[in-house]
């Protein structure tokens, strides 16, 4: 087991865009098994540092390390390899698949090849085997988010919410050790964002790492035990809700834009 107490730290990570400096030296780490809350007004750089993390970006200065391994640059497949996992919006070619076939997919799109490879000719018996055992897998996952029933549903049929919970089990399908939720819950509607929590929670429970990005500061305060407030690039502060929500500075910067 490589599962470090701290599986991802990020140093002095920078990312400019043309004469934007959109990630300015962010310097943080995130705790394993807890559901970390990065936060931070419009524009703070909340998304360029996910895709800094993840390998959509390369930085122009600074460090990612996952589970005691510098993953800074590499490619997103093999960081998703490693376990460190986002999820990614349903695209539009998927759109005319059920949600069952975009599971089978998962694997192929997200972690790359290690999964998938698995599922390749060889032996032809060992194939059947173990097409089944992702099958098996998959139905696992989906009963989980409790989407089993809309399986044979065609993904672009589904409501916002649906969504969100099909790629929440599509990354899960990958089997991660952490994952990346950049405002998982946008145009989710009231009781699907609290099943989405629970299984959040759940998840949490079972030992997966949570890094989230989410706008609203209640949702976060109620649910993230840690805080990380991005301002301007960089960290402004972090801490437990209670230290965030008095902060001077939280609220001068949120105000100030
Ligand atoms: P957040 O997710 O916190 O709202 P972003 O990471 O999306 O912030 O953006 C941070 C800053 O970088 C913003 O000023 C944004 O306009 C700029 N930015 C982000 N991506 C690009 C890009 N690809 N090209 C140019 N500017 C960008
Ligand atoms: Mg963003």
């Amino acid at each position: 087991d490589t599962t470090a107490e701290f599986p991802l730290q990020v140093d002095g990570l920078r990312k400019s865009f043309g004469g934007i400096t959109a990630v300015d030296g962010a310097t943080f780490q995130v705790e394993s098994g807890t559901l970390t809350g990065l936060i931070g007004p419009n524009g703070a750089g909340k998304s360029t540092t996910f895709n800094l993390i993840t390998g959509m970006l390369k930085p122009d200065t600074g460090t990612v390390t996952f589970n005691d391994e510098d993953i800074t640059g590499m490619e997103p497949h093999e960081i998703a390899n490693k376990g460190l996992v986002r999820t990614f919006q349903i695209a539009r070619e998927l759109e005319d698949m059920t949600v069952l076939e975009n599971m089978m997919l998962a694997p192929k799109h997200q972690r790359g090849e290690k999964l998938w490879r698995s599922v390749l000719p060889g032996v032809r018996g060992e194939v059947i085997e173990q097409e089944e055992e992702l099958l098996e897998r998959v139905w696992e996952v989906l009963e989980f988010f409790e989407i089993d029933h809309i399986a044979e549903e065609y993904a672009g049929n589904l409501s916002g919410g649906q969504r969100k919970l099909l790629e929440m089990a599509r990354a899960l399908l990958t089997d991660p050790d952490m994952l990346l939720l950049d405002e998982p819950f946008a145009g989710v509607n009231p009781s699907l964002e609290k099943r989405l929590l629970t299984h959040i929670h759940e998840l949490r429970e079972q030992g997966y790492t949570f890094l989230l990005v989410e706008h609203d500061m209640d949702l976060i305060m109620e649910n993230c035990e840690h805080v990380i407030v991005l301002h301007q690039g960089r960290v402004l502060t972090e801490g437990t809700p209670a230290d965030i929500k008095s902060n001077e500075e939280v609220i001068e910067a949120y105000l100030g834009g």
